[in-house]
């Protein structure tokens, strides 16, 4: 079962990835997860792209779908792939989709997580503490908000049209937003 967690930042896709990785013995793909280790490994895209994830920038979508084709032909990782972070524009929904077809596979299941700018806002101030995430203050947070609100609102109009599309109120406690997908994937 391949799945796509799609939210705002600070929506918890990270967090519901989490759990469908144990439920389903399968692989979180976390983009913004594989740009933070080339930034700590300091290499060369760590370098190109340093600056844009610390303003709250997307990163070019020629990097990110670069790293993301090693794993969707990675065999052990065949129909086990919860996407937490891509695609976020519409050139990485249809890269998505051709490497999906290409390796015989296919979307279960699109989870949006909707959440407004208020409680992200209050939902990342915990995470900052928690977590010491570099992009995680208030304003890089407005601006990857806004972001993803002019970019990626395209993206979410393509997979709404989907029969496997779902729209979850984020802003329930963790424990229920996964009842909820739970009861769906077993449906
Ligand atoms: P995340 O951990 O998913 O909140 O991502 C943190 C940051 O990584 C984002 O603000 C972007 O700068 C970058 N990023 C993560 N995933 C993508 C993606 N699919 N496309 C472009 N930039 C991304």
């Amino acid at each position: 079962m391949n799945i796509i967690i799609f939210g705002p930042p600070g929506a918890g896709k990270g967090t519901q990835a989490k759990f469908l990785v144990k439920k389903l013995e399968s692989f979180q793909i976390s983009t913004g997860d594989m740009l933070r280790e080339e930034i700590n490994k300091n290499t060369d895209i760590g370098k190109k792209i340093i600056n844009n994830m610390n303003e709250g920038k997307f990163v070019e979508d020629e990097i990110v779908n670069t790293l993301l084709e090693k794993i969707i032909f990675d065999k052990k990782k065949t129909n086990k792939l919860i996407f937490d972070g891509y695609p976020r524009t519409i050139s990485q929904a249809k890269n998505l989709e051709v490497l999906l077809s290409k390796s015989n596979q296919k979307i279960d299941y699109v989870f949006f997580l909707n959440v407004n700018k208020d409680f992200i806002l209050k939902r990342i101030e915990k995470r900052k503490i928690l977590e010491k995430r570099t992009d995680d203050d208030a304003n890089t947070i407005l601006k990857r908000y806004d972001t993803f609100m002019e970019i990626t609102k395209p993206v979410l109009d393509f997979y709404s049209k989907r029969s496997y599309f779902y729209e979850i109120d984020g802003s329930e406690k963790i424990d229920v937003i996964s009842g909820k997908i739970d009861q769906i994937i077993t449906l």
